[in-house]
């Protein structure tokens, strides 16, 4: 085992505060990371304040891992030592339901998720990114293209993934009108995503004061959600809507957007049910509301390559590890632009 410092919450109202952990030593099909960055997601916020109702203490949290391999295992011939990688919201699964044959581990029923969830190696609990280092199984670490900034690329592991594994599926590109709702982490990763898929793209906020970094991401149009103006001349007019908030809110207003047959998805969980469908109006125009779950290893390896190519990353502020309390209540407040990414050599001095 090793001694490993990390920052945890300890129950569910406490600040975060340093924290030592054992991390087991790698086996032969192991990777051990030097985390360098780790991106700061709302569902961190979900989980360590037990939003979700399955908060296991102390926790440590954290999904968007960037770092360069320390150690292989022998078994390991996938990556090398002083590699750039990344860790995402999964350190295993049980590898033969149709799930995991399907490459769509975030579905298994025994997926191991990064934090906050049983460990099978060690019978406790995971511990996630906000950390110096961690130690994962070759199986469900990433490879990092060098012409991604490593920082920036942090927030691809988990709001990069979830944005554009629904985009994909929905096979969106040139031709659609889509909506992205929300600009926080998730929501400014969907607005590039759709964009450099060829769609059209309009984002809707809650902010004012964001519109123009909605035009400059690479929507078409701003709308003020609480605007019904505005919202209206966009009715039943959108192939696909995807749905980032982070708290419930009405989302009748989002579906009589839809074209026939159009898609609401929805990828925010809140910690409160939404107050809606309107069931008429899914029925006459046979519109759906669907959801999803970040995104399976091969299809994040795939979204990372693709943001290679297309030199996408996440807008970021870096941030020590000991202002981590205060960039939660500035996410609660939607005043992050648009990710808060850990730069860890903060916790190693
Ligand atoms: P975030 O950075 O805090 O962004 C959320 C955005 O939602 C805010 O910036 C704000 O955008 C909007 N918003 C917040 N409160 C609102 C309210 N009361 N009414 C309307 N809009 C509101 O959060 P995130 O990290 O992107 O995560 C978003 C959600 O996705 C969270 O619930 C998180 O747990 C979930 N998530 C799901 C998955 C998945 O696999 N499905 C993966 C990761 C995260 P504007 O200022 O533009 O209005
Ligand atoms: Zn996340
Ligand atoms: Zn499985």
């Amino acid at each position: 085992m090793q001694a490993t410092l990390g920052y945890a919450a300890l129950d569910h109202q406490s600040p975060l505060v340093p924290f030592t952990f054992n991390r087991r030593n790698p086996n032969p099909n192991d990777v051990q990371i030097d985390i360098l960055y780790c991106g700061v997601c709302h569902s961190d916020i979900h989980q360590t304040r037990d939003e979700w109702g399955n908060a296991s203490f102390p926790m440590v949290p954290g999904h968007e891992i960037i770092g360069k391999v320390i150690a292989i295992g022998s078994n390991v011939t996938e990556f090398s030592i002083g590699e750039t990688v990344g860790v995402g919201c999964l350190v295993d699964s049980c590898r033969t339901c149709s799930d995991c044959e399907e490459h769509l581990e975030q579905y298994c029923n025994n997926a191991t998720f990064t934090y906050n969830c049983p460990d099978k190696q060690s019978g406790g609990s995971t511990y996630g990114g906000y950390a110096t280092q961690i130690v994962v199984n070759k199986d469900f670490v990433l490879h990092v293209s060098d012409k991604l900034d490593p920082a920036a690329a942090a927030p691809l592991l988990c709001a990069g993934i979830t944005t554009y594994s629904p985009l994909t599926h929905w096979q969106i590109g040139p031709g659609d009108k889509v909506g992205i709702v929300g600009l926080g982490g998730l929501g400014h990763m969907g607005v590039k995503f759709a964009h450099a898929m060829g769609a059209e793209v309009v984002l809707f906020t809650t902010s004012v004061d964001k519109v123009a970094d909605g035009l400059r991401l690479g929507a078409s149009e701003v709308v003020i959600s609480k605007d019904e103006a505005a919202m209206g001349k966009h009715l039943a007019s959108f192939d696909f809507i995807l749905n980032t908030v982070a708290a419930a809110h009405n989302l009748d207003a989002y579906t009589a957007l839809l074209k026939r047959d159009g898609v609401l998805c929805l990828v925010g969980v809140p910690d409160q049910p939404h107050p809606s469908p309107a069931i008429g109006q899914l029925i006459f125009k046979r519109r759906s509301i669907v959801g999803s779950l970040i995104g399976g290893i091969k299809e994040t390896q795939e979204m990372l390559d693709f943001c290679a190519e297309h030199h996408i990353t996440s807008d970021i502020e870096i941030i020590p590890m000991q202002v981590i309390n205060q960039a939660y209540s500035r996410m609660l407040k939607s005043d992050v632009k648009y990710r808060f990414v850990i730069d860890m050599a903060s916790l190693k001095s």
